[in-house]
């Protein structure tokens, strides 16, 4: 059985991250990952522009403005967002000016408008002394032309997606999606729409990893349920392993004589790499590494049991899924965050233990709670609502409420 830490190490060096780019619509590209770096395409800001609504003026003509002795200026111009100024400001003169509007030539400060007091329709009084080169955002204050502003593997959320419009990409090179088949191995597995008969049990795996692998950035190939027959194993594996960059079965990996995952692995040409792991919930996990022409594929070979099929899925698949969608290293690794337990927790020290429930901020502190009900890896209801996995590390057989623990965020 190897340790969590070697399959995982293994795991990745088994992935091959995806090269091939395809170019999207910005407005389709959220939750996608850049091919390719953007450099800025123009100074950010455009040009010098007002962060006020007030008036532009030259700061040596107002320089001894006070309250009580206020400077009045000629308005000359009136310049609102999205208009070219016509005239340059001169000694005496100030500009009406909106916000995001061009300052004009000969301006170097902004003047608020709750500060100025407009005399007639021509003239307006500075009633206080500003302080020069105030409210005025720099051209090229915030990225120049050619600056760096998003690297290749940055995924594209609200605020990637906004810096992408602004500089100009109305499309973006992202890389493809890794395409992930998804197979259910049981002779006792039936549709969530059949009447159950005795022994039969829906297939909730399918819609489990499914789901999984949409969150985690996939396209799911849903290849359906295979009976625990020999040849229909055989050829529904070759399939999947033709048809995908990934795939998951699960069922047929532990040692009972309807079990067959792993020689049709080995009979496929699969280099079965991982066997056994010291988890638990999940210790049948077999992992192999398939080449086609030039594709190499990883096949997952994960427990049938619904909890530890998704538990093998957030700890080993997560990471491998994040390398094969081209997200740079640092983001391969689950997300681990330290809490306190609420709760005693006990486990029986041989294999990397997780337990499943919520973890929620109580003043200032993430504290993880167990869900409640029974922790087998057969019950999937009480898995509802959970959102982290504590970790109880091999050699430790309890912890007590308080301690502070790592919890895997799911
Ligand atoms: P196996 O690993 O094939 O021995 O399956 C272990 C347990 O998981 C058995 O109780 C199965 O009935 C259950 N199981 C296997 N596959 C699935 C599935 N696709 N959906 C839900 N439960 C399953
Ligand atoms: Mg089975």
């Amino acid at each position: 059985m190897l340790p969590v830490s070697q399959a995982e190490k293994i795991i990745l060096s088994l992935v091959q991250p995806l090269s091939e780019i395809e170019t999207v619509d910005l407005t389709l590209a959220t939750g996608r990952i850049l091919a390719r770096s953007i450099s800025s395409q123009v100074d950010f800001p455009h040009w010098d522009n007002s962060a006020m609504d007030g008036y532009a003026v030259k700061f040596s003509d107002v320089r001894s403005s006070t309250p009580k002795h206020p400077i009045t200026l000629e308005v000359v111009e009136e310049i609102p967002a999205g208009y070219q100024p016509q005239r340059e400001i001169q000694s005496g003169e100030a500009a009406r000016i909106f916000t995001g509007a061009i300052v004009p030539a000969g301006a170097d400060t902004i003047v608020m408008q709750e500060h100025t007091q407009r005399v007639q329709k021509t003239f307006v009084k500075i009633q206080i002394t500003p302080t020069a080169k105030s409210f005025i955002r720099q051209r090229g204050e915030y990225a120049k032309v050619g600056d760096p502003l998003l690297a290749a593997g940055t995924v594209l959320n609200p605020a990637e997606i906004a810096i992408l419009a602004a500089t100009g990409c109305s499309e973006v090179k992202v890389y493809r999606r890794p395409r992930v088949a998804i197979l259910s191995t049981g002779d006792e597995l039936v549709t969530p729409d059949r009447a159950l008969k005795p022994g039969q049990i829906v297939d909730s795996n399918q819609y489990a990893l499914a789901a999984f692998v949409q969150q985690a950035g996939g396209i799911p190939i849903c290849l359906g349920i295979i009976p625990d027959d020999r040849s229909k194993l055989t050829a529904a594996m070759s399939e999947a392993i033709d048809s995908a960059d990934l795939v998951l079965s699960t069922g047929g990996v532990s040692v009972g004589d309807y079990d067959y995952v792993e020689e049709i692995l080995a009979e496929l040409g699969g280099d079965i790499r991982v066997r056994a792991v010291a988890i638990k919930p999940g210790k049948p996990l077999t992992v192999a590494k398939f080449k086609r022409d030039t594709r190499s594929i990883v096949y997952f070979g994960l427990p049938g049991n619904p909890v530890s099929a998704l538990v093998s899925c957030w700890r080993f698949v997560q990471p491998a899924m994040a390398k094969l969608a081209g997200l740079p290293k640092s983001n391969w690794q689950p997300t681990w965050i330290e809490a306190m337990t609420s709760q005693n927790l006990t486990a029986d020290g041989k294999r990397e233990t997780y337990l499943w429930g919520k973890l929620e901020l109580v003043e200032g502190r993430y504290q993880f709670s167990l869900a409640g009900g029974n922790h087998s890896s057969a019950n999937l209801i009480n898995l509802a609502g959970t959102n982290a996995l504590v970790m109880i590390p091999v050699d430790v057989s309890s912890i007590e409420a308080g301690t502070s623990i790592r919890v895997l965020i799911i």
